[in-house]
């Protein structure tokens, strides 16, 4: 994909996400682990984490892919690592509702953190996929329905 389409600030943020993804690794301990595939674009996530106490203590992703699939997944194991399970599906839901383009709040968006920058994947529809594919596997591993 070409990212010559974004704004430069959003492209480098990006493109230093995927280049230096934070939390990509295996977890020693962890809860629940989760693989998601995207087969339009062959992306793969493996997400790990360890929740304590309702809590998000660790998380880790590990997999392959596109660079938007791997730096949404890096923003995402930034936004939500320490969060309760509840305010990590919020943020799930939020992620959603913004790449589908429906309206939130600028508060709302915050709490995304880098990760509300891929807001400019909307421009590229076929990619949004590849921007909830970690947000997904998230959910899964709360105990979400999702299938996959
Ligand atoms: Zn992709």
């Amino acid at each position: 994909m070409s990212l010559s389409g974004l704004n430069n600030l959003y492209r480098e943020v990006i493109l230093d996400h995927s280049e230096h993804p934070h939390h990509k690794h295996n977890l020693e301990r962890a809860t629940d682990k989760v693989t998601l595939k995207n087969p339009t674009c062959g992306d793969v996530i493996n997400l790990e984490v360890n929740l304590v106490d309702g809590k998000i203590a660790d998380i880790g992703f590990t997999g392959e892919g596109c660079t938007i699939s791997q730096s949404s997944a890096s923003m995402m194991t930034d936004a939500v690592i320490g969060k309760t399970t509840a305010d990590s599906l919020e943020m799930a839901q939020i992620f959603s509702d913004m790449v589908m383009g429906k309206k939130r709040s600028d508060a709302d968006l915050e709490k995304l953190g880098d990760a509300a920058i891929l807001s400019s994947v909307m421009q590229f529809p076929a990619r949004i996929k590849c921007a909830t594919l970690c947000w997904w596997a998230l959910r899964k591993s709360l105990g979400e329905d999702v299938d996959d």
